[in-house]
């Protein structure tokens, strides 16, 4: 019922050079793509261009989004890039609240709401990411942690302004360390998350919401993962880097 997605974040990786090939082996793998799965790469900001530009000649099916934004149309804030300036580039999506951001460059719960808020009203879709360290985890605070950063991200929103928004779950503890969740915590969470955004906005958001596992998901362990009810697809960050492997990610979701 609900359409899978295969993110690709590439994080902080790849050249605008390496970028172009990187986006033609995955479109020369994928040709120009189905309607089964959502297929979105998250470049870097200065890869965007490029990555778009590859596809678009290809009339690929996959899109692309930027890694992070900041909330105002533009001003005074250095080193920041706005929703005007990815819309214009052609972007559609935008990672928000990574823990990567979130632990290393202290983005807060209020920050996120305000950036998920700001690309709602633009019309882009948002990945909201949530995720609890190991020590959160072994104190089993998870699920209460998880879920109000759920409720933090999605503050103030109406039901079909939260409609638009994905949200992925990625156990900071599994992020790059090769160690997954099982995918019975990984389901279990899942499910606990859409239990609060149907507390949040009602039946018809949550059940329509698409919920993403990230963390170290790679071929050999996505089918898992996808088979779970309450899971509908993959952020996948190293595995995203081979064009191989990733097409792979997009065809088990198939
Ligand atoms: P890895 O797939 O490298 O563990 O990264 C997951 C992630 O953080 C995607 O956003």
């Amino acid at each position: 019922m609900r359409k899978p997605i295969i993110a690709g974040n590439w994080k902080m990786n790849m050249t605008p050079a390496e970028s172009v090939v990187l986006s033609q082996g995955i479109s020369n793998r994928y040709g120009r793509g189905g309607d089964e799965v959502d297929v979105v790469l998250f470049p870097p900001a200065i890869d965007l261009r490029s990555v778009i530009t590859v596809l678009d000649f290809d009339r690929s099916r996959v899109e692309v989004g930027a890694q992070n934004v900041h909330w105002e149309p533009s001003g005074a804030f250095t080193g920041e890039i706005s929703i005007p300036m990815l819309k214009d580039v052609g972007c559609t999506w935008c990672i928000v609240g990574h823990s990567e951001r979130r632990e290393m460059f202290g983005e807060t719960d209020v920050q996120v709401n305000r950036k998920v808020r700001a690309l709602v009203e633009a019309g882009m879709k948002p990945i909201v990411c949530v995720g609890e360290s190991l020590s959160v985890r072994e104190a089993e605070q998870a699920e209460s942690f998880v879920c109000d950063q759920v409720r933090a991200a999605l503050a103030g929103l109406e039901p079909e302004e939260a409609a638009a928004c994905c949200i992925a779950y990625e156990p900071i503890w599994a992020i790059g360390t090769g160690r997954t969740a099982t995918p019975e915590q990984a389901e279990a969470m899942a499910a606990a998350i859409r239990a609060t955004v149907r507390d949040l906005v009602g039946d018809k958001t949550a059940d329509g919401m698409r919920i993403l596992y990230g963390g170290s998901m790679k071929p050999a362990n996505a089918e898992a993962f996808l088979a779970c009810e309450d899971i509908d697809g993959g952020l996948i960050g190293g595995a995203a880097l081979d064009a191989e492997d990733f097409v792979d990610l997009v065809k088990t979701a198939m």
